[in-house]
């Protein structure tokens, strides 16, 4: 835990600047913007963006990860006193100037390393990105002892049991649960689910988010992501972690005490709360975003996950509790099915199956440190390009 004086002004840096969660973050930085100075913000390929919102916010320095944009950015910003820089060590080095709040809004396995850079730093970051943290956890959950850094999970369930969390301790807890929306295939059959498009799996019927996660979540791979991501945030052990699907997606999680009270964290389905809490952590901010409205909602349905038309469940349940190299497998290989299956390569059940087959087929030895994680991330993804063809 770290004090802070809350009356200074708190510099941040945006990694994934101009995604779905990086929006939501700059939209909260928009209604209090003499409270924040942002030094950094990121992008991948979005130059137009990127450059708007450097321009917006007067920041020091706006960094594109795909080399080819930085002469479209540097012309973008020419006439500003912005710095500019392109490509992966530049995210690193970005993360490593010294703003109080980290942001780590990158998708996928990529924002790792900025985000080990800036958790070594010993300040606070907000951590959006799950992908690095289940391929990552051990290293990342080391990296964050070490450095006293303060970890504030984005991610609804997460921000959800760390809020059921405040005033109780992990030893006293009986179980975790994490809620599932179930997402936009929660009621079709196997069968159905062979033909779905693209289309109609981005098409979450209560979040709005960027196309990796939605896809993760009309496979259910996303709850098997954020059981892993559980494990590693509060760690009581995977016999204490449940996940129930509920439809309406209003109760984000919930704490279940020894003495059997359970604390829920309840809230309309929009991301920028989760992101209020950990950007005005410890404190509270005003947000613009829809009260809660029991009586409109009028009733909350519950459902135990279906592992058999949902098979990315159990297969996250199975990496994680077999440990070693599988979850980091298992992460990557699901990266390239997801993006195979937004660009019509492969089908939508062949996502699960595709991960299924190289958990299979590649046993590495347990990656001892950073190097060995990303060489079994790459060797994962040379094996899922094959697969895929
Ligand atoms: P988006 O796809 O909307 O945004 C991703 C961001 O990362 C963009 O700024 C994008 O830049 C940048 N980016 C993409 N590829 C790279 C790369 N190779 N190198 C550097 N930057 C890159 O994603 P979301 O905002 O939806 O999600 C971000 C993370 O947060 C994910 O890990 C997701 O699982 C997690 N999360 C998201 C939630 C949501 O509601 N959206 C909820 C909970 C967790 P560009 O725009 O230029 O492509």
């Amino acid at each position: 835990m770290i004090s802070q004086d809350q009356s200074r002004v708190k510099s941040v840096s945006i990694f994934g600047a101009t995604g779905s969660v990086g929006t939501s973050t700059l939209d909260l930085i928009r209604l209090e913007p003499h409270k924040y100075d942002i030094l950094v913000l990121t992008a991948n390929s979005d130059v137009e963006k990127l450059a708007s919102l450097a321009i917006e916010f007067s920041v020091k320095l706006a960094v594109i990860a795909d080399e080819r944009y930085l002469p479209a950015l540097e012309a973008a910003l020419k006439s500003y006193d912005i710095e500019v820089a392109a490509g992966a060590k530049a995210l690193v080095d970005a993360a490593k100037i010294d703003s109080d709040w980290t942001m780590a809004a990158i998708v996928g396995c990529v924002g790792l390393e900025p985000i080990l850079a800036a958790i070594e730093r010993g300040k606070t970051v907000a951590l959006a990105n799950k992908e690095s943290l289940v391929s990552a956890g051990s290293i990342m959950m080391a990296a964050v002892q070490q450095s006293g850094a303060t970890l504030l999970p984005v991610d609804s369930e997460h921000n959800a049991l760390f809020q059921c969390l405040a005033g109780g301790r992990l030893d006293q807890v009986r179980k975790l649960t994490l809620t599932a929306s179930g997402g936009p295939f929660r009621t079709f059959s196997y069968d159905q689910m062979k033909n779905v498009t693209p289309e109609q799996a981005v098409a979450h019927p209560n979040w709005s988010m960027g196309a990796k996660i939605s896809i993760d979540s009309a496979t259910m791979m996303n709850k098997g992501l954020e059981y892993i991501e559980a494990y590693h945030l509060f760690p009581i052990g995977l016999d204490k972690i449940d996940i129930l699907v509920h439809p309406q997606s209003v109760i984000h999680s919930m704490v279940e005490y020894h003495d059997r009270s359970t604390i829920a964290q309840l809230g309309s389905p929009d991301m920028r709360i989760p992101i209020a809490s950990a950007l005005a952590w410890p404190e509270r901010m005003e947000t613009q975003c829809e009260p809660l409205n029991l009586a409109h909602i009028s009733r909350l349905d519950f459902e135990v996950p279906d592992y058999e038309r949902f098979p990315a469940l159990k297969l996250a349940h199975d990496a994680i509790a077999e440990g070693g190299a599988k979850p980091a497998i298992l992460n990557a290989v699901n990266e390239v099915a997801v993006a195979a299956f937004l660009d019509k390569r492969i089908s939508f059940l062949d996502i699960a199956m595709t991960c299924d087959k190289i958990l299979n087929q590649y046993s590495p030895a347990i990656p001892e440190n950073l190097g060995d994680l990303l060489a079994v991330d790459t060797q994962a993804r040379v094996f899922t390009h094959k697969v895929i063809g």
